[in-house]
């Protein structure tokens, strides 16, 4: 960007620069003019800069929310997605072929579990589960033909954390890629910058955080992002999953206080931790040292954003789940609702809802009580108010 300074995040504008709107213009266009006719077949080739073909390629607008998110993850560069599925998937698919292996989390989002256990079946691309926290199964799962590992940074629901640099060191030497999704934890954790080689998002969660589409983002090396979008052989250029430019530019304006509000989310996360301990929840939060990976979260995070704004509690079944859950939203504590990253607190029960697509057995091997309440904790002011009345709600729910 012209007179930008990265250190200081200083623009100066000058001349004609001064004189525009302090957000990109939307690029409201599917297709665009070449003034010379080769310069069209060079941009088909990859051999021009600053020329766009058509939307489904590259946009203006797309381009603005991929620079900041590549800023963002410290990456060359980045691309959008039509939802966070439509980034898995297109990563996913752009590094394997029939006969090719993955080695995943077995903790993931329900929908990711499903694209790697049933749908590549189609493909004949075999995945084996592991528990992405035991590096020895990692390592004994790693085949010949392994191509990928995928991992969440921080796993939905459980709230693990992967060991990104060690991951990374053992998929490189058996010549796979790293691929993170970093849904949960976006500023928290820089995946690429500890060793992965693409970055995931749904940018629907956090990045956004307004609740109001669904969205994704891949991020990494310019020669990755380019191959993606390659004409002739690209996964996202083929499929077309690509992010509308009108969400694009909304996503960017919001993208700008996601330090804020990922700070905030953390702080009134920490502190329903630290209140559900003292009154004896069964809670899981990584902020705090009885978390079996508070050490390496904190040795992997960028510090002062907190440790994030999901949280846990565990009511042994799921018919308690349910009650307390009704009286939560009853009370006005939030939204008895999937996702999260909202203003506005969500909770669901994950074993009967975004991992219900992850077969009971799996969910009992990686330790997921039928009772689990998972929170994405709002950004709340007064949140001594919202705690009293969660606590309000499990004691109604046990009359
Ligand atoms: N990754 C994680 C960790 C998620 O929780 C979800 C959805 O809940 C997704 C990916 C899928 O994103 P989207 O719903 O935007 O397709």
């Amino acid at each position: 960007m012209k007179n930008f300074d990265p250190a200081t995040n200083i623009q100066r504008l000058d001349g004609r620069d001064a004189c525009r709107g302090v957000n990109p213009a939307i690029s409201d266009s599917a297709t665009f003019t070449f003034p010379k006719a080769h310069l069209m077949t060079d941009t088909f080739h990859g051999e021009t800069e600053g020329y766009f073909l058509y939307s489904r390629h590259w946009n203006p607008s797309n381009l603005s929310l991929c620079q900041a998110l590549a800023a963002m993850e410290g990456t060359e560069s980045a691309w959008c997605t039509g939802s966070g599925m439509a980034a898995i998937t297109c990563a996913l698919l752009h590094e394997v072929k029939s006969g090719d292996h993955i080695v995943a989390s077995m903790t993931t989002y329900g929908g990711t579990f499903a694209f790697l256990n049933n749908y590549l079946k189609k493909f004949n691309v075999d995945c084996t589960f592991v528990n992405m926290q035991d590096l020895d199964a990692v390592k004994k799962a790693i085949r010949p033909n392994t191509k990928v590992l995928y991992t969440e940074t921080m796993n939905n629901p459980l709230l693990r954390i992967a060991n990104v640099p060690e991951l990374s060191k053992m998929a490189h030497a058996a010549g796979a890629k790293l691929l993170v999704d970093n849904t949960f934890t976006p500023m928290i954790f820089s995946p690429y910058q500890l060793g992965a080689d693409v970055v995931i998002y749904s940018m629907t969660k956090f990045v956004n955080g307004k609740n109001d589409c669904v969205a994704g983002a891949i991020c990494g090396s310019a020669e990755y992002i380019n191959s993606l979008i390659d004409v002739n052989s690209g996964t996202a250029m083929l499929l077309g999953p690509v992010l509308d430019p009108m969400r694009s530019s909304s996503i960017l304006k919001n993208l700008h206080t996601l330090h804020i509000r990922m700070q905030k989310h953390g702080e009134n996360a920490m502190y329903l931790a630290k209140r559900f301990k003292e009154v004896g929840f069964k809670y899981n939060y990584p902020g705090l040292p009885e978390h079996p990976d508070y050490a390496l979260f904190n040795e992997m995070c960028n510090k002062g954003y907190g440790y994030g704004g999901m949280i846990s509690i565990d009511m042994g079944t799921a018919d308690a789940a349910s009650k307390i859950m009704e009286i939560m939203q009853e009370k006005g504590v939030g939204y008895l609702a999937v996702s999260l990253g909202y203003f506005k607190t969500l909770f669901s029960n994950s074993g009967k809802s975004t991992s219900s697509e992850v077969p009971e057995e799996i969910q009992k091997e990686m330790g997921m009580s039928e009772g689990l309440i998972r929170f994405s904790v709002g950004l709340d002011h007064d949140i001594e108010a919202t705690f009293q009345l969660i606590k309000e709600s499990v004691e109604e729910s046990k009359r």
